[in-house]
């Protein structure tokens, strides 16, 4: 029997791995797909981080290259493989968790291959992008051309001459849309003005104060949701780009007719494809079984601890524990607070 199971083989599941083994504990990672490197394969071409190679590190693997650079997507995806290779624990791939029980004192975790183990400790780390948030938007029901979340965009030459609305107000709607206007004619649609953090303030990366000013480990997820929209942190081009209208920003349409949008001031307008760029909600049908979720589905945990059942932990969770729970360079301190408290569970 492992001394816990991480369900998710992405930068939170890897963190946990780290985490558990750093405190003498063997655990086994189950991943669904060919490799652990998370969700980021199927993040868009174009990507690269918001934050600088130096704060977008796990525990004990420095992110490679010069470490002012914001790294591309694929740098990211090799980081993590070579991460997961130097972790020497037992990971498997092509091991989809179905269910989570507990019919005695461990839990029995089943996989779609048929497989079951048990252990006194569960981490769910399995992300949130198999979840794309789809919001209720006025007419979208009735929109005849072509809708996509963001999770299901790549690059742009599909698009190429079409009418595009890229609907969200953070850095991936922004992102999207800019990737877009050389190819199509693309407009930002918004619920709230778009609200811009300089990337260099005082010529510093904005991680730099983020770390130095000790914002990043704040418990201040309840006060940033408040927030109308997320800031999109920028270094001069978006701004100037949507500032200069390309691409063309707008508020939200009021109203779809068909393949026609109803724009706040009355004017009518043919659009071929809306793209939500809306994010992620967590989804962990698995824990349903085990009453460790909601009744909207979301884990019932403070601070990443399940608040049902001693022994089950989360990682990887937006706003978790702080402002940089669910990224490269917070994953890591949520995963050894968990792994100092999940233990007690073996005693
Ligand atoms: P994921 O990467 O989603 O990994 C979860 C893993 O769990 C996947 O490998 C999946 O196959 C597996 N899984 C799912 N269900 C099961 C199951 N039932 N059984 C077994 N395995 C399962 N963060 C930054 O720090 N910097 C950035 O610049 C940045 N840019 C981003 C850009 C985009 C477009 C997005 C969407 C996110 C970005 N993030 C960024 C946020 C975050 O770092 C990533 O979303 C990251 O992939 C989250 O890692 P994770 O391990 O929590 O989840």
């Amino acid at each position: 029997m492992p001394d816990a199971i991480v369900i998710g083989g992405g930068q939170a599941g890897l963190a946990s791995v780290h985490a558990l083994t750093a405190r003498g504990l063997e655990p086994v990672l189950l991943e669904a797909g060919d490799e652990p490197v998370g969700s980021w394969p199927h993040y868009y071409d174009s990507l690269r981080l918001f934050s600088p190679a130096r704060y977008s590190s796990l525990p004990g693997m420095a992110f490679p290259g010069d470490p002012d650079r914001y790294p591309h997507r694929d740098e990211v995806i090799d980081y993590l493989r070579r991460y997961a290779t130097a972790l020497d624990a037992d990971i498997r791939t092509r091991q989809r968790v179905t269910a989570v029980t507990r019919p005695d004192r461990e839990f029995r975790v089943s996989t779609d291959t048929g497989e079951e183990l048990t252990a006194p400790i569960v981490i769910a780390a399995t992300g949130a992008f198999t979840s794309p948030h789809r919001p209720a938007l006025p007419g979208l029901d009735e929109f005849t051309g072509t809708i996509l979340h963001s999770s299901e965009y790549r690059e742009p030459s599909p698009f190429t001459g079409q009418r595009v609305v890229v609907v969200g107000a953070a850095n991936s709607a922004v992102q999207i849309a800019i990737d877009l206007t050389p190819h199509a004619h693309v407009t930002l649609a918004t619920r709230a003005p778009i609200r811009y953090a300089t990337q260099k303030p005082l010529g510093r990366d904005v991680h730099f104060w983020f770390t130095v000013t000790g914002f990043d480990i704040l418990p201040i997820g309840p006060w940033l949701r408040s927030k109308p929209s997320m800031l999109v942190l920028d270094a001069g081009g978006y701004r100037a780009a949507i500032d200069g209208g390309a691409p063309d920003q707008r508020r939200l349409f009021t109203a779809i007719d068909g393949d026609t949008l109803t724009w706040p001031d009355g004017t009518r307008e043919r659009v071929d494809t809306i793209i939500l760029a809306t994010g992620f909600r967590p989804a962990m049908p698995y824990l349903d079984k085990l009453g460790a979720l909601t009744d909207t589905g979301l884990p019932e945990q403070h601070r990443g601890l399940s608040t049902t059942h001693p022994g089950l932990g989360f990682v990887g969770l937006e706003w978790q524990r702080s402002f940089s729970s669910a990224t490269l360079r917070g994953v890591g301190r949520d995963a050894a607070y968990l792994a100092r408290r999940l233990p007690v569970a073996l005693v």
